[in-house]
């Protein structure tokens, strides 16, 4: 049989019913689960039955949201976390050890970043980052501790895209785990395991739950690798709450439908611009004149919700910019069904040099907004009359 599409599976694909025969799939909200006998209980413990045990190995709703992300992004199996930074950090830590090397692009997740620079080298788990412009340059950087590298695209919030295709071919020549930080495009527009990756992470948070209601996270991939991270995080604890894995199944229902709204109003709203000479640059995947257009437009199914801008005036431009916006509100959060604008050298990346900042591609100008589902005309008219 052919393998059903992407929106019926996300629909489709449910825990089994209880015994009161519900439409909907309910919340368990339970800490841990009974046996009929000890010898039920052995075994579950044993590994020799699937039965749920305690809600921090897994449970009904989390088993849920994990089985259709694995449909979903194509992947063998899946643990789901607390929030997508209990994800990297679990799935890192479970993987790596003291001695190894990780190799990441240069813009990644502020919080990620935090990790390589400020704790991994307390563990002895040291990092170089390539240039996104220039991923041949990974080669050069790959020691014999080297252990895996990681990568997010598009980046947050420079929006450069990188070659999946191309990366994973290095990190298989070499031996290398590839693991991706999918967090922007979604598995509706992009599927890193079909280039090649081994892990894909999420933070659920964003465009998963797309209405900016719960945390949560996800790591998807080869059955082996998850193993370890799952007992890892058994252990360890960072395990999703039933109410949020419930909340996160249920908004898969409609996130092909919300990813086609948020793309189709991001493009509008980035090809309109464009024309604005108080701008220095629009940046957009779908955008021709992105430097990445055409790897955007082979690894991805649309350019995603996220459009980034940068005022000629600067720091100060950026935050008048921000105050006369009457709809849309300044937010740290993207992916949401409403609109949000941030100024990240004001408020994401304050902490950074300006150095820091232009090395990552934030210009003191730089506006990101997660475009959300409201009538594209309308976020429009809000962003053009706080132009200067
Ligand atoms: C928000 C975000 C994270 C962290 O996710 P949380 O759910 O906030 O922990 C990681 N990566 C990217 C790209 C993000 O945007």
């Amino acid at each position: 049989m052919k393998d059903k599409s992407f929106e019926t599976q996300a629909i489709r694909q449910q825990h089994e019913r209880s015994h009161n025969n519900e439409h909907s799939v309910p919340v368990y909200l339970t800490s841990s689960f009974v046996f009929d006998t000890a010898e039920d209980m052995r075994a579950a413990f044993a590994d020799e039955s699937d039965a749920f045990i305690y809600s921090r190995y897994t449970n009904p709703n989390t088993d849920e949201f994990v089985s259709k992300m694995c449909l979903l992004e194509g992947a063998e199996a899946g643990v789901a976390s607390a929030s997508g930074m209990a994800a990297i950090y679990t799935s890192l830590a479970a993987l790596l050890k003291s001695g190894d090397h990780i190799i990441s692009c240069s813009s990644v997740f502020g919080a990620t970043h935090t990790i390589f620079t400020k704790y991994f080298p307390k563990w002895n788990i040291s990092h170089s980052y390539f240039n996104i412009n220039n991923p041949d340059t990974i080669v050069a950087l790959i020691k014999g501790n080297t252990k895996i590298i990681y990568l997010e695209t598009p980046t947050n919030p420079a929006i450069e895209v990188i070659d999946l295709e191309f990366v994973s071919k290095i990190a298989k020549q070499h031996n290398l785990l590839l693991i991706v930080d999918n967090c922007f495009a979604t598995p509706f527009l992009q599927q890193p395991i079909k280039y090649g990756a081994d892990i894909v992470i999420h933070s659920a948070t964003k465009y998963i739950d797309g209405q900016g209601r719960v945390l949560g996270g996800i790591v998807l991939g080869k059955k082996e690798l998850i193993k370890e991270i799952y007992l890892f995080g058994r252990i360890t604890g960072p395990s999703l709450s039933p109410f949020n894995a419930w909340v996160l199944s249920k908004s898969l229902e409609t996130l092909s439908l919300r990813m086609e709204r948020h793309c189709e109003n991001a493009l509008h709203i980035a090809a309109k611009l464009e024309s604005y000479s108080s701008l220095e640059f629009v940046k957009y995947p779908f955008l021709k004149s992105h430097p990445h257009y055409s790897i955007a437009i082979k690894q991805m199914k649309g350019g995603g919700g996220i459009v980034t801008f940068s005022l000629k005036g600067g720091f100060e431009a950026g935050k008048k910019f921000m105050d006369k916006l009457k709809m849309i509100k300044i937010s740290p959060n993207l992916g949401d069904a409403r609109t949000i604008a941030t100024h990240p050298a004001s408020s994401t990346h304050c902490k950074l040099s300006l150095e820091e900042r232009n090395s990552v591609g934030i210009t003191e100008g730089l506006i990101r907004i997660s475009v959300g589902l409201e009538n594209k005309e309308d976020i429009l008219q809000d962003i053009l009359q706080a132009l200067p």
